[in-house]
């Protein structure tokens, strides 16, 4: 099936997922629910697996419990030195640029945080946007309408044709299910997936038929 549409997420998909951020942002999840909300600091843990296990997110089961906003919940767990975790990318700016079809970022975090990791990752200018969390009226993934969403942004109606890469099993099944092409990035199968790769850089020789597409068809106009 011709991928048309690229959706990427964004953390830990973008950059490697070993290199403390993700840490460094949950932890800043748990002081706020215990700072900002009042809740003891030893059942933060386990309600924060049940609010991404139920909701999808640690955000959505805040909102629906504790009346949390939203900006000013992902403005402080965002809130962290990017530059100590991620650094300009040369190899990914390769990758993407060298991906003809047009790709989109889809984060349940907001833009903000998506721009800073961007610009510092220094491959903004290779995405046509970023849907975050506000432009999903805040459907996060893994709900279908995230990716209803999405794909109306994109202008693509034709889930087949779309190729999403992300490093939660979770957000790739409702897309497997629509009939997207799915890649964990990951180092373990999942049902969720059609492919694995441990990094996005190996995404072209996992899926070398998202290039071959262009040169069939450079083949074909120039033939
Ligand atoms: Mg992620």
């Amino acid at each position: 099936m011709k991928i048309e549409t690229l959706f990427i997420d964004l953390d830990d998909t973008l950059y490697d997922r070993n290199n403390g951020l993700w840490e460094a942002i949950r932890g800043r999840m748990s002081r706020y629910m215990h700072e900002c909300i009042g809740l003891p600091e030893q059942e933060i843990p386990a309600l924060r697996r049940h609010y991404f296990e139920t909701y999808g997110t640690t955000l959505k089961g805040l909102q629906i419990h504790h009346k949390v906003d939203a900006d000013e919940y992902l403005a402080y767990v965002h809130d962290l030195p990017l530059r100590d975790f991620i650094s300009p990318d040369p190899q990914l700016k390769s990758l993407l640029a060298s991906i003809p079809q047009p790709k989109w970022i889809l984060t349940n975090a907001n833009a903000s945080h998506a721009q800073n990791v961007l610009n510092i990752l220094e491959v903004r200018e290779l995405f046509s946007g970023i849907i975050d969390i506000h432009a999903l009226d805040f459907h996060c993934k893994p709900e279908p309408e995230a990716f209803q969403i999405a794909m109306k942004i994109a202008s693509q109606t034709d889930a087949a044709h779309c190729l999403y890469l992300d490093d939660s099993p979770f957000n790739l099944a409702p897309a497997k299910e629509m009939g997207m092409t799915t890649v964990l990035i990951g180092n373990a199968p999942s049902p969720a997936a059609h492919l694995v790769i441990s990094h996005i850089y190996d995404l072209k020789q996992a899926f070398p038929e998202l290039w071959d597409h262009r040169d069939q068809d450079s083949e074909r106009s120039n033939g």
